[in-house]
This record gives structure tokens, sequence and C-alpha cells, in this order.
């Protein structure tokens, strides 16, 4: 018996949700099932719901920022080379936790459920097989992926040196749909400060910048299309930073019967923020990512959550995305590419 066989939930109910392709409803019955037996799971799942939140609104979108303990170890992973090799990989099947069961998608990847979350849902995806986390060769699996899970949830990618917490394991998440304000907002952000740069009837590309984040908005129904558009800003963004690995993004990803795909990308000049290095008091752990970029700011100490505000937020945020310089160079760069 192979080792994902072990890990794979079997019961009459979800084998018949799969056998009908109905991933969505599988992932939340696994979703279930786990909250049911497992301790930990259930503990932090129970706690998430009366977690503090608060939000603010700025001009024409919302952030809110969740004060969430559990997410401690997450927000301040060391994922430096050195650290990352000294470490066994916690996305191989053989290193999963005892209780972690997991759905087959295809024949490339596992869902599983995240025992510590932000979303209501929180579900993690991870590749069959340890290797490097890259976007440009798994894009079109995103893509199928978000289409399989997409009545309920919503995909994230994080770049190996902008928030992912596996750089060595290809990894995507999903979380409950709309649970991110970007989600809701990204249409009136569209229409108020976008730039469109490409438009024709399979495929619309808008370049964003709302003062605190540099976000590319791409939807299509045709995903030969969308990989595309996506292939021309991944390499012209390349080229820009001059990058030997893969230059800094975030995406969210989504799919809807009617419309199609609609996918979110986040430019980032770093990491971290300044403040996340300092020494108390000073230091501000906020590690922003695909989902913070996406309205729900984790922060996992109190005080964290107490002091931050708008002044922050703003900081912070323009201190991680690409500057507007190099935000307008690539709109350019882009267009023509796509024209
Ligand atoms: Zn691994």
């Amino acid at each position: 018996m192979k080792l994902q066989d072990k890990i794979v939930l079997k019961d009459f109910q979800i084998e018949n949700l799969i056998f009908n392709k109905n991933y969505a409803d599988a992932a939340d019955y696994l979703f279930n099932s786990q909250v049911n037996s497992w301790e930990l799971m259930k503990k932090n799942y129970d706690a998430l719901k009366n977690i503090q939140t608060k939000s603010f609104r700025f001009e024409g979108f919302k952030l809110k920022v969740q004060f969430n303990p559990e997410r401690i170890k997450s927000t301040s992973a060391e994922v430096d080379e050195k650290s990352v090799k000294s470490r066994e990989c916690f996305l191989c099947i053989e290193n999963l936790l005892e209780a972690q069961k997991g759905i087959l998608l295809g024949d490339n990847f596992m869902l599983f459920c995240n025992p510590y979350p932000i979303f209501p849902q929180h579900f993690t995806i991870s590749s069959l097989n340890h290797q490097p986390q890259m976007i440009l060769e798994s894009f079109s699996e995103l893509l199928e992926l978000a289409k399989l899970l997409s009545p309920r949830y919503t995909l994230v990618y994080n770049g190996p040196a902008c928030g992912a917490s596996a750089p060595d394991h290809l990894h995507f998440q999903a979380g409950t749909k709309n649970f991110m304000p970007i989600e809701d907002d990204i249409h009136q952000l569209k229409n108020d400060v976008g730039k469109v740069v490409q438009q024709d009837e399979f495929i619309t590309t808008t370049f964003i910048d709302d003062e605190l984040r540099k976000l590319i908005f791409i939807e299509s129904a045709e995903q030969k299309e969308l990989e595309k558009s996506f292939r021309t800003i991944y390499t012209t963004y390349k080229k820009i930073f001059e990058e030997v690995v893969e230059p800094m993004m975030n995406i969210i990803c989504s799919y809807n019967n009617d419309f199609g795909w609609s996918v979110i990308i986040f430019l980032r000049s770093k990491h971290r923020p300044e403040c996340f290095y300092k020494t108390d008091p000073d230091r501000i752990l906020i590690s922003p990512a695909a989902i913070d970029l996406g309205g729900v700011v984790v922060t996992p100490r109190e005080e964290d959550f107490i002091r931050t505000d708008k002044d922050l937020l703003l900081k912070i945020f323009c201190e991680v995305s690409v500057i507007k310089k190099t935000f307008s160079l690539l709109a350019e760069k882009v267009k023509t590419e796509l024209r």
C-alpha cells in the first residue's frame, strides 16, 4: 500500500463525491470529518470563531486585522535556505501529522486541512512530490485546481521568497470564498483606479495601484489566453528585476461558472517590513503574504493587533510592494507585449 493511500480519507460518501468530480463538497466533507475527529483542529477552529478582529475602510477597499495567536509559527517562520535545509519538510506526506487525512486532486496534488486556520475553512494543497515552490510551471495547475474547488473555495499562492512557509515544496492554499475583502473590492478598484492594458473578447488585464498595494487583475474564461498573459507578465517582471529565481509575487485565484477565472497578482519588493526585524518594543510581527494583501492581516501577538491602525497598514503594505515607478514601467512594457 502506498503511503498516500493511507492518508486518503475513505468512506462511501466522500468516494461518491469524488467519483462525481464534486471536489468542493468532498473538501467540505473532509473538513467536517477532521474537525469532529481531531482534537487540535477542533480546538483551533473553535477558537477562530471567537477571535478578535477589527477593520479599516480605505478609498475603495477594506482591510481586516485578525488577532490570531495560533499563527505565530507560520508568521515568524525562518525560510532562509539554511533553516529550510535543516528541518524535515512538513508537506512531504511521510511527515504529516498523525491525525491528518486528505483527498487526492488529480495525479499530482493532495488536499488536507490546515490545523492553524485563518479562513473559516482553510486547506493546504501540496504536490505529491517534494519539488520547489515555483509558479511559472505550476500556473496551469493553479487554474485547474481553482476551477475544481470553485463553488466553495478560493486559491492562494505565495512565492518562495515572499510568504511561502515551505519554499522547497510546491503548494497552494484554499480558503472559504469571499472571506478576503479583495474578492469583493476588486471590481470597484478596477473601475476607480484600474489601468487596462489588455482587453478583447477573451481576456481583460488591469493594473491597479490603490496606494497601498500594486496588483494585476486578470479576468478570463479561456485558460490558454490566461496562461499566455501570465507568462508575458512573469517574464517581463522578471527582466525588470533581473531576478535569477522567481520575481516576488503572491496570487489569489478564483473561478466562477459564468465569468471564468479571476486572478489577482500582488507584486512585491521584499518579504518582510523593517519593523518585523526590530527588537521589542519596536518589533511588529506582521509578515504580509497573499491573505494579508487580500485584506485579512494576521497579527499573532495581541500588542501588535492593538497598535495596528491605518497608518501602520499603509506603511507596511507600501514597503513590501513594488514602487510606483517600477509598477508603471511594468504596465507599459506588458501593454506593448500583449498587444
Ligand atoms: Zn516536501
